[in-house]
């Protein structure tokens, strides 16, 4: 990387909304800026670079953004005395130039595939007046962000990028709008990034997508996600999970893999948005109900053990009370241990946001309401059938409430807390996995004691 002086010795905070890929994309961002010789700070008052990676997804996640980027005008300056805000991901690649109608102190925009030009466009910032905006929004031949230097916050796990953009177009999704068509990286990169992360000491790695299922249609004109499980599996990387799954490209190859491959999680995210056919017929979803239960059918058949959930939209325009209670009778048949409720958020440039609604608020809270009263009592049931087992967890860190207990993910993906043992410290444990056996379920977390020794 060509040396950049106006940057060397700045401090920079970097906050980040919505999903795992903007969390990568901001691991990449902080990456960049060590190389460069800033220095990350945990205060954005004492930054002179603030940049902001922003999800477009839901409209609440915008006004966040709005007002928490607006508050950097009123901030005391840095000790340096000029400070450069930046403002990254999918709301940057949706509005360009146009976000400063929204955040005015904005003084660099880069988007979705523009991260390695942000040292340039963040030097051109600190040398002009603060009156430009400095915007790169270009998609076209970018390399993968994953090509990039990264600052992971965690030594032991990993986000691995195998996919950008989505082709499916669901009415309601901003995204492939915003991130364009599907465009996959290669077998060969994806495996070599993950055998260094193992050198390294990675013990878990999240393969990324906006649908995972489709990786590689577009290099090697069909799906190959089956083979890159295998080729992932055989780095010898202890944990494999992935996120996300599309229902109606998730094939038998693929349950196969996931059923024979040991350091594959026995946990699934799988998006059903809807319990009801019509919905996601206006959805765009391409499956029905019948084809989604079908589907966790021969998931369970293949794995007994597998913990399922979902994300579930709730109030999707002209959804009836009867659409309504066919999603509640499908989190129930499917058997979700836990799911991402939403109300529908209208997204303006989608198809969905041109059918109208006349649903009042309060029918569609009321059935949101509904729908999470049965997943924590979903949740609670799941938990409750591994008292007494043994969960294999690997260890995150201390609570943030009690340092003297410990937090980690079981490999069916719940949270599981337990005292640091006897002898122990802290930093033994962090990144190590541990037998947890299982004394206490709650609905969203288990408790109880390390038996043996860590690995
Ligand atoms: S699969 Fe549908 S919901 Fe998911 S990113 Fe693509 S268009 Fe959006």
């Amino acid at each position: 990387m060509t040396a950049l002086p106006e940057l060397v010795g700045k401090t920079y905070w970097v906050r980040t909304f919505g999903c795992q890929m903007n969390l990568h994309d901001a691991e990449r961002v902080s990456g960049l800026l060590d190389e460069c010789g800033c220095i990350c700070v945990s205060d954005p008052n004492e930054a002179d670079i603030v940049v902001f990676m922003t999800c477009c997804v839901r409209e609440n996640a915008d006004q966040r953004l709005y007002g928490q980027a607006s508050a950097m005008v009123s901030a005391p300056a840095p000790p340096s005395g000029r400070r450069v805000v930046a403002i990254g991901g999918c709301i940057a690649q949706r509005d360009g130039e146009k976000i400063r109608e929204h955040i005015a102190c904005a003084d660099v925009v880069f988007g979705t595939s523009a991260l390695a030009s942000l040292p340039g466009l963040l030097a051109e910032a600190f040398s002009d007046d603060g009156h430009a905006v400095e915007v790169d929004t270009v998609e076209e031949g970018r390399p993968f962000s994953t090509e990039l230097p990264s600052h992971r916050e965690s030594p032991f796990h990993a986000w691995v990028p195998i996919m950008t953009g989505c082709d499916n177009f669901c009415s309601y999704c901003i995204v492939p709008h915003v991130r364009g068509r599907e465009r996959s990286r290669t077998m060969e990169s994806v495996v070599a990034e993950v055998e260094q992360l193992v050198a390294d000491g990675v013990r878990e790695v999240t393969l990324l997508g906006q649908n995972v299922n489709s990786y590689g249609r577009n290099i090697y004109g069909e799906p190959r996600f089956a083979e890159l499980l295998r080729r992932v599996s055989a780095t010898g990387v202890e944990r494999i999970r992935f996120t996300s799954s599309n229902p109606k490209d998730l094939t038998d190859d693929v349950i196969a893999a996931m059923a024979e491959l040991p350091n594959v999680m026995p946990h699934l995210h799988l998006a059903v948005q809807s319990g009801s056919t019509r919905v996601l017929k206006a959805m765009n979803r391409r499956y029905t109900r019948e084809a989604y239960l079908e589907l966790v059918g021969r998931l369970r058949a293949a794995m007994p053990g597998l913990a399922l959930s979902t994300d579930i939209i709730v109030g999707f325009p002209g959804e009836t009370e009867e659409d309504f209670l066919d999603t509640l009778s499908l989190v129930r048949e499917a058997g979700f241990s836990s799911a991402y409720t939403f109300i529908y958020s209208r997204r303006p440039g989608t198809p969905a946001a041109k059918i109208p609604d006349d649903t009042p608020r309060e029918v569609i809270q009321d059935r949101f309401d509904r729908l999470a009263a049965l997943v924590a009592k979903q949740a609670h049931e799941a938990n409750q059938a591994d008292l007494g087992s043994v969960a294999r967890v690997l260890v995150e860190g201390p609570s943030k409430h009690d340092p003297a207990v410990m937090v980690g993910h079981s490999e069916k993906n719940q949270t599981v807390h337990f005292p640091l043992p006897e002898g122990r410290a802290v930093e033994d444990l962090v990144g190590a996995i541990v037998d947890v056996r299982v004394e206490e379920a709650r609905t969203w977390y288990l408790r109880g004691s390390v038996e043996g020794d860590p690995r």
